[in-house]
């Protein structure tokens, strides 16, 4: 059917991503030493404002994430929605930087190609196995669960089937947990986006939820970033041109989240650490600067809070 065509192009989204963040690290805009075991080709050139916008995507997202594992002191989990074949678990495991619990969910299709990575590759295996207390690891085609690690596949739109499959793998409602989606919200409705972040605040009483996604998309730059995606036949259900940093905010202020910011990435290019900045502008020349602020500028982090525990989850920023 259509919707399931629709899906498949959403499917595939997470090989552009992981093939760019593959060949912006293959620059040295950032490290990931375990990437290369999800995309082994470094494959075509990408222009150097798509790198330097994937360097502010990353480093945008891990420092929000690093500032709340510190607020918490690990003493928390983590849930990627929509994680594709993200690689921040193995980085956190390198960094002695683990929460109590790492939760991945996606489509099944995506965890099943994610799991026969991981499996057929020591050093994806390796971490999961050294921190796993028993020898009861879970792995088979379509789940894996070990103490630290869990892949789940569900459908982000269905919520109880989601609830309970994070329930099966051992969530707990009582620990801070910290949400993560990137790119991911935009490939659904408005409807069911509110409806997974206000289950999110309805579950958990100390929470941070961080989102990054297309913002601004009313001018020209906009429309033609949204006929590449509508080119590709993706489902692109959330695409709102009139999304402003504005209307990201109000999803979570009106879904029980208490504290909320949202920042373009223009802005928070221009707060990440300049020293390493001015270092990845070194890599490659660019000649348009316009180019990566416009680029910078349809972008955006939004990211919500509440704060049971008062560990200080509102002071989480740049
Ligand atoms: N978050 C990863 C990253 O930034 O590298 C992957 C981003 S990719 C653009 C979008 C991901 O969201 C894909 O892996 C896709 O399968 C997943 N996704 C989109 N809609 C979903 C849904 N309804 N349920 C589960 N996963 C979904």
């Amino acid at each position: 059917s259509d919707s399931d065509t629709a899906d498949e192009a959403v499917r595939a989204t997470c090989d552009d991503a992981s093939t760019c963040k593959r060949f912006a690290t293959s620059k040295a805009y950032w490290k990931d030493p375990y990437i290369q075991y999800f995309v082994r080709q470094i494959g075509e050139r990408k222009a150097p404002e798509i790198n330097r916008g994937y360097y502010a995507r990353v480093h945008g997202m891990n420092h929000l994430l690093d500032a709340f594992l510190k607020k918490t002191g690990c003493d928390c989990q983590v849930v990627n929605l929509g994680a594709g074949l993200d690689t921040t678990f193995w980085r956190l495991k390198d960094e002695k930087n683990l929460p109590r619990k790492f939760f991945e969910v996606d489509f099944p299709t995506i965890v099943a190609r994610k799991i026969h990575h991981i499996k057929t590759k020591p050093p994806l295996s390796k971490p999961l196995i050294e921190t796993h207390s028993t020898d009861s690891l879970l792995l088979d085609g379509h789940s894996l669960d070990s103490d630290r690690y869990c892949i789940i596949g569900a459908d982000l739109r269905d919520l109880p089937n989601l609830e309970d499959k994070l329930r099966k793998f051992q969530i707990n409602p009582e620990l801070p947990t910290l949400f993560l989606s990137e790119c991911v919200l935009v490939y659904m409705t408005p409807e069911q986006s509110s409806k997974l972040v206000q289950w999110a605040a309805d579950t958990f009483h100390t929470a941070m939820f961080i989102n990054y996604e297309q913002v601004n998309m009313a001018d020209r730059f906009g429309q033609v970033m949204i006929e590449n995606l509508q080119r590709r036949q993706c489902n692109l259900a959330g695409v709102d041109v009139c999304q402003s940093l504005e209307s990201q905010r109000e999803r979570f202020l009106m879904t029980g989240w208490d504290g909320v910011n949202a920042l373009d990435m223009m802005s928070i290019y221009s707060m990440l650490p300049q020293e390493d900045v001015a270092r990845i502008e070194q890599l490659e020349f660019l000649d348009e600067k316009e180019l990566l602020h416009q680029l910078l500028q349809h972008y955006s982090i939004c990211w919500a809070t509440k704060d049971k525990l008062n560990l200080g989850l509102s002071q989480v920023a740049f």
